[in-house]
């Protein structure tokens, strides 16, 4: 079947016929969406929320907000966007992120082919007409040339699993599934599971409400101030000055953001004194700075234990009683191998006589009751839990979708050892399904707005070049998808990541393969790469004419 650039929507079939199909009105989906149209091709965007905005539209907990400084996390796409839209922020919080994605929804028309308050529910590829056959929750039928999963990293929560959690007779809050009308917790004794980033920007906030805090922490992180506050009128300014030359860095960068490049120096080889400066200046940049410190932090244990050890101090200079201090230190696992957090107050928060630390490892949680939680040693009342437990990352979201490619394979039976790509982009088995910052992707190691246009870009010069040329399917050779699943297992090994239990694994939700998802060579090295594989006729995938 033809699938013309024209929408038809059948009326005997009642099937919307599409020339792409795109799962998620996130960053990803709302640029996917802007390019594809530009290609003259129908695209449209389904969505579970009632608006745009992805991660930001759910994570609506408060204190979220960015980690990246502002004007680095935001779309390059469009000069003239950049320059109209002024953070207020260094490090912008979610309101105003989704006010930005908001803006640009309505800058670019967007909404007009975007459909809410819809799943997709299941996605077949039909090889008698190479289209993808999806059905969205709503029963409508939907056949469309390419499929493409925007479906975002850290986009469908872990669920809660605790023993006797039914019974608490009082609310409780996901920090992935915020309440739009936000919480008032004035007075009220909160309790918060968890201490990833998502607990350690919201305890604060929190704290400033609730009458008691009780932080029930199962592994310590660690986390470095943002310091963040009003963005100075000439740091935009001077960004928007070497707007081209910024952008141009983020594109060759480790992570996709500027400070991202580790300093020449290895720790190591760095005198004690000199260290600890490079270290206390990083400090008070604030941000992700520490971890690229020093270039051996992330794959040498002795350098690893020196950053470690700095951080330690830190912990227990700021925390004023030394036991709480010492829980709050992370032991066990090396700095940055969990993803490490940037806060506003966090560790500042335990000085308040109402905010209590409570040790899951020496105290296990045993269960929720009608009135609280009961660790091994003590019950806890409150008024209101918050489960801070993060994401089933990277393949939840698409796990959620029966998705079959040729002969009926199915994607949960293809990712059984764990996800399998061919660069982050393509399946083997499924032909023109697309997954935007996919597992083998730097996606959740870089910033996701860099990391996201450059699959969108190659994504939309791949499908303007099967266009022009008439190629009607493509998806990757078995033989390139395994040796970029080796390729990315294997210099994730060279690393320290894989030496902690953390959601990069899926070791937080039980049962899910033990595998280093993100791929770690940096978004710079990852970019020339795809680019060459483009440059090279699509190396390693095979095409094919209608
Ligand atoms: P997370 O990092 O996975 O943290 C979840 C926390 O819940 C961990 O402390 C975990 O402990 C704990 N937990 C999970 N199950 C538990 C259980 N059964 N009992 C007790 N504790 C349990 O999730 P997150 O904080 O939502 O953050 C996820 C990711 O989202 C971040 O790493 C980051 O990439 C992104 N994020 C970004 C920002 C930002 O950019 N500003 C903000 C928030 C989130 P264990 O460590 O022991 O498993």
């Amino acid at each position: 079947m033809t699938v013309t650039s024209t929408q038809a929507r059948s009326a005997e079939t009642a099937t919307t016929v599409l020339d792409a199909v795109i799962i998620g009105a996130g960053i990803s989906g709302m640029y996917m969406l802007h390019r594809l149209r530009a290609l003259g091709l129908k695209a449209r965007v389904y969505e579970a929320g009632t608006d745009v905005g992805g991660t930001w539209y759910w994570n609506r907990y408060p204190g979220a907000r960015v980690d990246i400084e502002s004007q680095e996390y935001s779309y390059s796409f469009s000069e003239e966007l950049e320059r109209e839209w002024k953070w207020s922020e260094r490090y912008a919080a979610q309101p105003e992120i989704l006010r930005y994605l908001n803006h640009v929804a309505e800058r670019f028309d967007l909404r007009r082919d975007m459909v809410f308050n819809t799943r997709i529910a299941s996605a077949h590829f039909d090889e008698a007409s190479n289209t993808w056959q999806v059905a969205t929750d709503t029963g409508e039928q939907i056949t469309a040339r390419f499929c493409i999963a925007a479906t975002g990293c850290l986009s469908v929560p872990n669920e809660p699993r605790f023993e006797g959690q039914d019974r608490f007779t009082g609310p409780t809050y996901h920090t992935g599934r915020w309440p739009h009308e936000g919480v008032d917790f004035t007075g009220k004794r909160v309790a918060v599971i968890g201490t990833g980033s998502s607990a350690i920007q919201s305890i604060p906030q929190i704290a400033q409400q609730a009458s008691e805090v009780y932080v029930f922490q199962r592994t310590p992180n660690y986390s470095v101030p943002a310091h963040n506050g009003p963005i100075n009128p000439a740091v935009t300014e001077g960004w928007l000055a070497s707007r081209e030359e910024n952008r141009q860095l983020q594109k060759v960068s480790r992570a996709g953001f500027i400070f991202s490049n580790p300093g020449g120096l290895l720790a190591t080889q760095t005198g004690d004194n000199e260290r600890r400066e490079v270290f206390e200046s990083r400090w008070a940049q604030g941000g992700f700075s520490v971890q690229s410190a020093f270039a051996d932090i992330g794959v040498d244990p002795v350098a690893n234990a020196m950053a470690a050890e700095f951080a330690a101090d830190k912990i227990r200079e700021i925390v004023k009683d030394p036991e709480t201090a010492e829980k709050l230190v992370p032991k066990g696992y090396p700095f940055g191998a969990k993803r490490l957090c940037v806060d506003t107050g966090y560790y500042e928060v335990f000085n308040q006589d109402h905010v209590h630390l409570i040790d899951l490892r020496e105290t296990p949680l045993t269960t929720i009751t009608e009135t609280g939680v009961e660790t091994t040693e003590a019950g806890f009342e409150v008024d209101a839990i918050v489960f801070a437990i993060g994401f089933d990352a990277m393949t939840g979201a698409l796990s959620k979708i029966d998705i079959t490619g040729r002969e009926g394979l199915s994607l949960t039976q293809a990712w059984a050892e764990g996800p399998k790509t061919y660069l982050g982009l393509m399946i083997t088995g499924f032909p023109n399904f697309f997954t935007i910052t996919g597992p083998g992707s730097p996606s959740v190691l870089s910033n996701m707005i860099v990391s996201i246009e450059q699959h969108v870009d190659w994504l939309t010069d791949l499908i303007g070049y099967m266009t022009g040329v008439g190629i009607a399917l493509i998806e990757p050779t078995l033989e390139s998808q395994n040796a970029w699943v080796d390729h990315v297992n294997e210099i994730a090994g060279h690393t320290l990541y894989t030496q902690a239990n953390s959601w990069y694994l899926g070791a937080n939700i039980p049962g899910k393969p033990r595998v280093f998802m993100p791929y770690i060579g940096g978004v710079g090295a990852y970019r020339e790469l795809c680019t060459a594989v483009a440059a090279n006729g699509y190396m390693g995938f095979k095409l094919r004419r209608a």
